[in-house]
């Protein structure tokens, strides 16, 4: 039987920073190279979309115009979007999107934008003109993959009361300023601030997700049961940031 993964993107024509697009063709490459059928739909603002027919959500970042420019839609879809949560759609979101999941985000010129209230977290604007900006690091335990991850932060927004972090960060700030922990996951959704894109540099990561999405339809399979894949790129990014930060692999 082949096996098949159903992606929607949203906001894929605005919410596009830093190269969010690869965390898509990763996915997609991986899951082709073993032989999963990927099947990938975008869902634009005003588009009549059933997000719980799909087995991933992906929402990635955004720069502040372009937040305050979708969340009335975002927000009419919170009903549909639970019902995908609560059949087993895995979402995962990039910065923008990770922020807009939460009570709300102030934005950089002070006006609050109201969240989709899925989560505990917050997020406020730091001191004018400060930024997280740089290479970041975490050690993250995701169920039974315990891995670094690696990538490039990029935002303003400082967001607290993070009830489950992604990751303990060894370099870099995370979720705020000398946050000491970065991103949420809770099993039913992944949220990060590493652009970068995130799942070219984290193949373990892009595999986990993958696993995650597929368990919507077959909530039997394991990890363990991802073909392993020798692509002789997949480790560059990762290594050349070890070494530079001397952390171990
Ligand atoms: N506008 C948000 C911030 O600066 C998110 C930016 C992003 O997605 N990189 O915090």
């Amino acid at each position: 039987m082949t096996m098949k993964m159903k992606v929607c993107w949203m906001y894929h024509d605005i919410m596009d920073l830093y190269g969010d697009k690869g965390n898509i063709l990763t996915l997609q490459k991986r899951c082709e190279d073993r032989g999963i059928e990927f099947e990938l739909e975008t869902c634009g603002i005003g588009e009549n979309k059933e997000l719980s027919d799909f087995d991933l959500m992906f929402l990635g970042g955004g720069a502040d115009k372009e937040q305050i420019s979708l969340i009335p839609d975002l927000r009419s879809r919170r009903e549909n979007i639970k019902k995908a949560l609560d059949e087993k759609t895995f979402v995962l979101l990039i910065c923008g999107g990770y922020q807009l999941f939460g009570q709300y985000y102030t934005a950089a010129d002070g006006s609050r934008i109201d969240g989709l209230c899925f989560n505990d977290y917050y997020t406020e604007t730091g001191k004018a003109g400060s930024r997280c900006i740089g290479n970041i690091i975490l050690d993250a335990q995701l169920e039974d993959l315990h891995t670094k991850i690696v990538g490039f932060e990029n935002h303003g927004g400082q967001t607290l009361n993070v009830a489950h972090p992604l990751g303990k960060v060894l370099v870099g700030e995370g979720n705020a300023f000398g946050a000491g922990y970065e991103g949420y996951y809770d099993g039913r959704m992944l949220g990060t601030y590493l652009h970068g894109p995130l799942l070219p540099k984290n193949p373990d990561v892009a595999d986990f997700v993958i696993m995650k999405a597929l368990q919507k339809r077959h909530p039997d399979f394991t990890y363990k049961d991802l073909k392993p894949l020798t692509n002789p790129f997949d480790q560059g990014a990762r290594k050349a940031l070890f070494e530079r930060f001397h952390i171990e692999a």
